[in-house]
């Protein structure tokens, strides 16, 4: 039987070990790998590279992905391209499409699944916004290098007596920003899923400035607004510190693996031989509450994941509201 994988969409620290222990696990249980280049413009490009014991060697500690990816609105618009790439694969004798991905890569697999392909989906995104999965692979990474940003900038900050308002990813989820702030000790959040009472923050910011505390940390996520955004929002306001911003950026999806999302690489990658050894396709493979479930591509393309309302409520409030 003939195993292809992908990785898709935008790239997450975590996809090279995933690759590794992947490729592994299926060749130690008789399976011939393919790797496609760059998702799902690879396999329409037929970029394919036969996957080896020998040529995953060395990619539990590397950033990024050696199988590339791209964005490919192509293959979500056109029929015809989605029909190729299901062509190119029944040529190739790829019995199953292993697609390390995020949310829309997971729309691109339910697509293959209509047009026969059977696949099997891989949560792959540092937002942690798929359903279907506690957790996405890189997301443990991102927030790493998050905190180690807002540690530093917090030093500087207290050195001028400022407030830094700090861009993290997250188009439609404060995952990333939430849990950043947690970890930062940060004095507000800006997230889509709530409104944040900006004079209530500014009362709070003004009050920490006279009693001489010498810095603020204000995290936003992309999604909601930019770091600009909310500098001129609170400029206005008379807070006392003087405002800076900084937009973290694309540091946030590289740097080498932590342990947990080698871990979280090493279930999925486990979780993929368990669907197979029970035949099951068509699936997301995910972990909750500490095991591996798996749901189908179609329940997970119509739900979307919501984000704890109890951090929500939580974090500033210290109060116990579930
Ligand atoms: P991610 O997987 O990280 O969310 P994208 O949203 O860019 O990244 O999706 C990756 C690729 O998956 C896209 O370039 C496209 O080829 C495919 N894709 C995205 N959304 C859809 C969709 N709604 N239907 C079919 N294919 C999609």
């Amino acid at each position: 039987m003939k195993v292809a994988i992908i990785t898709s969409g935008g790239d997450s620290p975590g996809m090279n070990p995933l690759i590794r222990y992947l490729t592994r696990a299926l060749i130690e249980n008789g399976y011939e790998v393919l790797g496609y280049k760059n998702g799902y413009k690879g396999i329409y490009n037929r970029e394919r590279h036969t996957l080896t014991y020998d040529n995953v060697a060395g990619l539990l500690k590397i950033g990024g992905t050696i199988l590339g990816t791209s964005r490919f609105p192509e293959f979500k618009e056109d029929p015809s391209v989605r029909e190729h790439v299901k062509n190119v694969l029944s040529e190739d004798g790829v019995d199953l499409l292993v697609v390390i991905g995020g949310d829309g890569s997971l729309r691109g697999a339910y697509d293959l699944q209509k047009l026969g392909v059977k696949c099997i989906v891989l949560p792959a995104s540092i937002d942690n916004d798929m359903y279907g999965t506690d957790e996405t692979l890189g997301m443990h990474t991102a927030l790493t290098t998050i905190q180690d940003a807002v540690d530093k900038i917090k030093d500087t900050a207290s050195s001028h007596d400022r407030t830094f308002i700090i861009e993290v990813m997250g188009h439609r989820s404060g995952f990333l920003a939430v849990n950043a702030a947690i970890a930062t000790g940060a004095e507000g959040v800006f997230i889509p899923e709530v409104e944040t009472d900006v004079e209530e923050l500014a009362k709070r910011l003004r009050k920490r400035y006279e009693e001489g505390r010498r810095n603020s940390i204000i995290i936003v996520a992309e999604g909601k607004a930019s770091a600009k955004e909310v500098a001129d929002l609170l400029k206005s306001k008379n807070i006392g510190y003087d405002i800076r911003i900084s937009v973290l950026g694309h540091i946030q999806r590289g740097g080498i693996p932590v342990f947990h999302d080698r871990l979280l690489a090493f279930r999925l990658a486990m979780g993929t031989l368990k669907a197979l050894s029970q035949n099951v396709f068509n699936v997301l493979v995910g972990v909750k509450k500490g095991d591996i479930v798996f749901t189908p591509l179609e329940k997970a393309v119509k739900n979307r994941k919501t984000l704890s309302q109890f951090l929500i409520n939580s974090v500033y409030t210290f109060k116990w509201e579930d």
